[in-house]
């Protein structure tokens, strides 16, 4: 294992990386895995709670779950996982981040060129007209209320964000069954195609657009290296692949690179 992470770090260090990080990175932040065992689709079904079709129609069902997510986002903090991905990029090595989050630690890390695939906790929009509100001033108005009191108000639909045009407010996450940004999506496969070598962290590459990005770089040459905790189906692709928790194995690569 030590000679093929030095042998990572090497290559690393003379070529431009790019990395696409999925759950499993912020899980050492105490943000549980959606899709595990114990992960938020086992207590809310996904598709009432986290559909878009469902939130049109009525959002409490999204708000009742995402009170939970926010009380999660707002404790967490970036492990070194996090903080040495922004250290390499500070140094100039890695181009750029993909990342399959919602919970903006890499940018709370340093991190500057973030794609967020499924989009972002930190802002909200009107769902008709597109106007922008403050997360933040609506997690304060929400956090007003005893949790089962505001779902009771909501189901009835009183409290539920709303833009002056009528239209639900909505954080800017991607929903299921909602478009994915396509500008962001087209920027982010770029990234990857430009880079020698593409480093795959938590993720278990089994999501769309995600689970393409790495074939993205090796139609283009690239390089690819995957760094999870357990086995996944991209593996046989890859150049290196390292079945590791990433907040210990990352420390050791930027070690191993001596800069
Ligand atoms: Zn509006």
């Amino acid at each position: 294992m030590k000679n093929k992470l030095q042998d990572l770090a090497t290559t690393m260090k003379s070529s431009p990386t790019a990395c696409l990080t999925g759950a499993g990175i912020s899980v050492p932040s105490g943000i549980p895995d959606f899709r595990s065992e114990h992960g938020l689709w086992t207590k809310y079904e996904p598709s009432l709670y986290g559909s878009y079709q469902q939130f049109i129609r009525d959002p409490s069902y999204f708000w009742e779950m995402h009170l939970d997510v926010m009380v999660l986002l707002e404790t967490a903090e970036p492990n070194p996982a996090h903080k040495v991905l922004a250290a390499l990029e500070k140094k100039g090595i890695l181009k750029g981040l993909i990342t399959q989050n919602i919970d903006g630690l890499h940018q709370k890390a340093g991190s500057k060129t973030v794609y967020e695939l499924h989009g972002t906790n930190d802002s909200c929009s009107c769902t008709i007209c597109g106007k922008k509100y403050s997360a933040q001033k609506i997690a304060d108005h929400l956090f007003s209320f005893e949790k089962n009191e505001l779902i009771r108000l909501m189901r009835k639909g009183r409290e539920i964000p709303t833009c002056d045009c009528g239209g639900f407010v909505k954080p800017d996450v991607v929903l299921f069954g909602e478009l994915m940004p396509q500008a962001l999506l087209r920027a982010a496969e770029a990234l990857a195609s430009s880079c020698d070598v593409l480093l795959v962290v938590g993720s278990s590459l089994q999501v769309e657009p995600a689970a393409s990005i790495p074939f993205v770089a090796k139609r283009n040459g690239g390089k690819i290296a995957i760094i999870n905790v357990d086995p996944g189906p991209v593996d046989m692709y890859a150049d290196y692949v390292f079945w590791e928790r990433a907040e210990e194995l990352l420390p050791q690569l930027v070690d191993s690179m001596e800069i």
